[in-house]
């Protein structure tokens, strides 16, 4: 039997691995940080046989709630990922499974890796109406990459979407190729209309780096990128940095940014309420939007979710508040869950990348409720 994690967003350190029924793992910490949550490990071992594999010491994880009701993702081909029995005790998270095969992965989340990320980008080219540009390096040495959609002409809005700010949270990605599959089809006819009206500006990933490397939260400097849009510097958070200095040469008439939740059963949206310059135009643009997306689909709700900040309480080092306030534009943070939609739940697959790509599509249909008003 045999545990190895050395491959793209890797993560796990083996305490004990001698018998199928006594294996204890941990999960090391995103590198220069407190925070760990994203395991992704592979198994050799004995098809036919159960197996008990628990991950220790989670009581000091990032977000101990979110191993509450969790359950892990495993798969034989790196392509399918389903759920798999997992009870927790407050500390221990124990997976009880009995693989088909002899070769099995386990993660946090359905994985998006970094060849993958590259695929998405090299397809996008195909499309007449997208462009790629590099917009710096990161800290590993990574590419920083967008995707310009449409034509900029005078008159057209600007719609910023970026993902994966924190790394774990996979479905972010997920949600881009959805939306990128449906923006990119030129016999769509929703495309086809709000790439009249606007042009897109799309970062796949904002960390590369903390992907690649199996971090849940930072960058490869244990730097949470959330925290950094007041003050991006080149010294911690070049990501940052670049694609503000992007978004300050095009502007930005409507931002959303991609993450998951680690607690919380619901797709929601967190705004901009707290900010300084929120008032009732940007409002009426965030209800609009809101009512749009819970109308196209039932996996969006607008019950549970963050609680509210306060009047000019807003944190202005978080993307979605900072781009809220600094261009006085529409602008969300949107949040998808590790676990399932308890309202729509799916035993075999909880929340999951195919559904993470029709919400993308769908947020597609929600733009174009706001798109003239912007
Ligand atoms: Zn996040």
């Amino acid at each position: 039997m045999r545990i190895s994690s050395n491959f793209d967003s890797g993560n796990i350190h083996v305490i004990r691995a001698e018998s199928p029924q006594d294996i204890q793992l941990s999960i090391p910490k995103d590198n220069q940080s407190e925070f760990y949550q994203w395991f992704h490990f592979k198994l050799d071992t004995t098809s036919f046989v159960s197996h008990q594999i628990s991950i220790l010491d989670l009581a000091k994880s990032a977000y101990p709630d979110g191993w509450d009701n969790y359950q892990a993702v495993a798969s034989y081909d790196r392509e399918e990922w389903f759920r798999v029995d997992t009870e927790f005790d407050g500390d221990s998270l124990t997976i009880q499974f009995t693989p088909e095969f002899e070769h099995v992965y386990f993660a946090y989340f359905a994985p998006y890796g970094y060849e993958r990320h590259l695929d998405l980008l090299a397809w996008s080219q195909k499309s007449i109406d997208c462009q790629q540009q590099y917009l710096g390096a990161t800290l590993d040495n990574r590419d920083m990459s967008l995707l310009v959609i449409g034509q900029p002409e005078a008159g057209k809005k600007t719609i910023w979407v970026t993902a994966r700010q924190h790394p774990g949270e996979t479905m972010a990605q997920w949600l881009i190729e959805g939306l990128l599959e449906r923006l990119l089809d030129d016999e769509d006819g929703l495309s086809r209309l709000l790439l009249d009206k606007a042009v897109f500006y799309v970062v796949p990933n904002m960390n590369p780096d903390g992907s690649y490397r199996g971090h849940l939260r930072t960058n490869a400097n244990g730097i949470n990128l959330n925290r950094e849009w007041a003050n991006p510097s080149m010294e911690n958070s070049p990501e940052v940095f670049w694609v503000k200095q992007k978004m300050k040469q095009v502007g930005v008439d409507m931002f959303l940014d991609v993450h998951g939740d680690e607690a919380l059963p619901y797709n929601f949206v967190a705004g901009c309420e707290g900010n300084p310059n929120y008032n009732q135009t940007l409002a009426g643009l965030e209800n609009s939007f809101k009512q749009a997306l819970q109308t196209v689909t039932p996996e969006f709700q607008d019950v549970h979710g963050y609680e509210k900040d306060k009047p000019g309480e807003a944190n202005l080092t978080v993307a979605a508040n900072a781009i809220g306030h600094e261009f006085d534009c529409l602008s969300y943070t949107l949040e998808m869950p590790f676990k399932d939609n308890i309202e729509l739940p799916d035993s075999v697959y909880g929340w999951s990348p195919a559904r993470s790509k029709q919400l993308g599509e769908d947020v597609l249909v929600a733009m174009r409720a706001v798109v003239d008003k912007l």
